[in-house]
């Protein structure tokens, strides 16, 4: 296994710094014993100009094997794949192994930090890496759509099965080459793609993946997994699609790109748009307009004990909080951030004991059941299905509908048909830069008749704002209310384990 890391430079700048960012003298060669075998660090060339480091893994098959016995197995666990344990093609192909190798000999490389040279640790440098032998399953266009979007030029051109045979087509490996110009990315973030990519490429890790995994795969993510467009793929691949691992990886990825996101406060472009379109003398915003509806519904539902689920910075908690029939109110968000204003907003840690009592902020995601949220009269999801993607909208059907099944479930969104009526917005525009979808009146409808039949609620619609004759209400409204009304835990258990 074999992979080269090149880098030019001038008299100023030498290429040959590139030893000190990876540690490693230009002058020596060096070998390094791993768990799988040895390391070897050698420098094909080194000039002010030029200078090439080689990481050659000399694999021991025996070792390899050994180490897995009794831990997971991967692919070929089978009995009879017993030989192909030892036959195989590990000790020639760049995998992830290649990944744990070049973490345990570049490890400072990798996390950037030089104490000889700090200032070029965090100095992106033109860079080139080789890896003439690549598993690569997804093929070349897969091997692009993983580096492309990070900067790299990409050349990955497949292996003839036998190059005396043409006509045997072409083996699962690519002729890797990556290119990064000046300026891009640092040898550290170059590595940490490397250090994820290249496993996710091979798809068959070797070795047991322990729960820790997920914390090395977003330290090395730090910075670029959380917007990829492949994260699915990658955090699929690089755990070895377990599950609990996966979502426990892509939770935390969503947090990290929500508080990325430029989160403008919903609350403030509502309340601009309709400064706009008012003409009233004094405008009663629409999200002050939302909240009304809401509570007058959730006071009519007869509830007190309420989840606000995707409660934002807390303006619909604060509200009831005011009223003292809502006994129980559990404010949940994915992100972090709006929740630490939602509880500056609360004043949470000043709040009498009694007040206190009575709200819980809780992070979570609404894209996974949470058997915390079970066992509430209602739930509010006020301005939140939108900020979904429409695939992963099923999961928080499930979730809110079929595993936290309160009685009462209110749901506003916007109405896109309204949007030509703002004149701040321009046409085709969503009103918010993270709403990933807006619906008609008609599409949302279907979605909540679809919704309350599969999972047994009855469904009425109100709008909120004032209704155009043509266009609708700015936001609607569904209300659903549970069909029955006994419902059993033992009912929804059931459900649950089907639907797993
Ligand atoms: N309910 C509030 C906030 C709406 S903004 C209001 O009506 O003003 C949408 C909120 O949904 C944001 O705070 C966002 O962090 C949250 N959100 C988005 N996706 C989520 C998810 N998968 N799980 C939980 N909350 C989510």
């Amino acid at each position: 296994m074999f992979l080269t890391i090149s880098t030019t430079g001038t008299p100023e700048r030498p290429a040959t710094d590139l030893g000190f960012l990876l540690h490693k003298h230009p002058e020596k060669a060096q070998a390094f014993s791993t768990s799988y075998g040895t390391a070897h660090v050698v420098y094909p060339e080194a000039s002010d100009e030029r200078c090439t480091a080689a990481l050659l893994l000399e694999v021991d098959p025996v070792a390899l094997v050994r180490r897995g016995k009794g831990k997971g197995k991967g692919r070929g666990g089978a009995p009879d794949a017993a030989l192909a344990q030892y036959v195989n093609d590990r000790p020639y192909a760049a995998s992830s192994l290649l990944a744990v190798a070049l973490s345990a000999v570049f490890s400072s490389a990798m996390r950037g930090v030089c104490a000889a040279r700090p200032e070029r640790a965090a100095q992106p440098l033109p860079l080139r890496i080789q890896v003439p032998a690549l598993p690569a399953r997804g093929g070349a266009e897969l091997v692009r759509g993983l580096f492309e979007p990070l900067g790299w030029t990409v050349e990955a051109t497949p292996v003839p099965l036998d190059e005396r045979f043409p006509e045997w087509g072409e083996s699962r490996y690519v002729r890797l080459v990556l290119d990064v110009p000046e300026g891009r990315l640092t040898l550290g973030e170059a590595l940490r793609h490397l250090y994820v990519l290249l496993p996710v490429l091979d798809d068959a890790k070797h070795y047991w993946v322990s729960p820790d995994e997920v914390d090395k795969l977003l330290r090395a993510g730090e910075g670029w997994l959380a917007a990829h467009p492949e994260q699915k793929v990658i955090t699929d691949r690089y755990l070895a699609r377990r599950w609990s691992l996966t979502r426990e990886a892509r939770e935390r990825l969503e947090l990290v790109r929500l508080a990325e996101a430029d989160d403008t406060d919903v609350e403030e472009i509502d309340n601009a748009v309709d400064e706009e379109t008012d003409t009233d003398e004094q405008p009663v915003p629409l999200a002050v307009r939302r909240r009304t509806a809401i509570l007058a519904e959730l006071a009519a539902s007869g509830a007190s004990r309420v989840l606000d689920l995707g409660c934002g910075q807390g303006q619909l908690v604060q509200e009831l909080l005011k009223d003292v029939r809502y006994t129980e109110i559990v404010g949940v968000d994915v992100s972090v951030r709006a929740l630490t204003v939602a509880a500056r907003r609360l004043k949470l840690d000043r709040m009498g004991e009694r007040r206190a009592e009575r709200v819980t902020l809780t992070q979570g995601s609404l894209a996974y059941t949470d058997k915390r949220l079970k066992g509430y009269d209602a739930a509010v999801l006020s301005e939140v299905v939108e900020h979904l993607d429409i695939e992963r909208l099923p999961a928080l059907e499930y979730a809110v509908f079929g595993s936290a099944r309160p009685r009462t479930v209110l749901v506003t969104t916007p109405n896109v048909e309204y949007n030509v009526r703002w004149e701040t917005l321009p046409a085709g525009h969503a009103r918010h830069g993270d709403h990933r979808f807006e619906w008609t009146r008609e599409e949302f409808r279907a979605w909540a008749h679809r919704v309350a039949e599969r999972h047994g609620y009855d469904v009425r619609f109100e709008p909120v704002g004032d209704e155009d004759p043509e266009v609708g209400p700015p936001t609607q409204l569904a209300a659903f209310t549970r069909q029955d009304k006994n419902a059993t835990p033992g009912n929804d258990k059931k459900k649950e384990v089907r639907a797993a």
